[in-house]
């Protein structure tokens, strides 16, 4: 990400404008830009564009997206007293498929809108977690908040039902 430093008459930092690129940051700032300051990893948390608004992902987020769940470490988190709420994931957020799964999905594929939708976000058997996308799936297929023919004891079953969006 970029940043615009503003200091005050003692060359101390006394802000930090984000920008999503160069262009927001020379777009923005006008005469009072100083040159181009990007490569900068940001802060832990998201941040916005100061100039077009655009979601610039902090540190949590980037680590969010490049981790890949699976079953196996997911369940390793399941809590006796039924607060499940890992299986909650947000947009971007991956998991990979398993071979139960992967077979579930053939068997409904052509045929249910949520194996369109799985197959739509799927490369290499990890799905993309996309919450309104998934919701409306499940909606049109007339299930939520459930997929159709897929165990509920199934980690992906367990997936949706915490993080899909529920359409209005
Ligand atoms: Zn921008």
């Amino acid at each position: 990400m970029h940043y615009h430093i503003v200091e005050n008459q003692d060359g101390e930092l006394t802000d930090a404008v984000p920008y999503c690129s160069d262009f927001c940051h020379r777009e923005h700032q006008g005469i009072l830009y100083r040159g181009w300051n990007g490569c900068h990893e940001g802060a832990d948390y998201d941040q916005e564009c100061a100039n077009c608004g655009e979601k610039i992902l902090g540190l949590d987020g980037i680590e969010k997206q490049a981790k890949i769940h699976t079953t196996e470490k997911l369940q390793a988190l399941d809590d006796e007293h039924g607060d499940n709420y890992h299986y909650q994931l947000v947009d971007g957020e991956r998991y990979k498929l398993t071979d139960g799964e992967v077979e579930w999905l053939d068997f409904v594929r052509g045929r249910y809108c949520i194996a369109d939708h799985v197959i739509e976000n799927m490369e290499d058997n990890i799905y993309t977690m996309d919450t309104i996308g998934l919701g409306q799936a499940m909606e049109d297929d007339g299930m939520f908040p459930k997929i159709v023919m897929l165990s509920e004891d199934s980690v992906l079953h367990r997936i949706a039902f915490f993080s899909a969006n529920e359409p209005d």
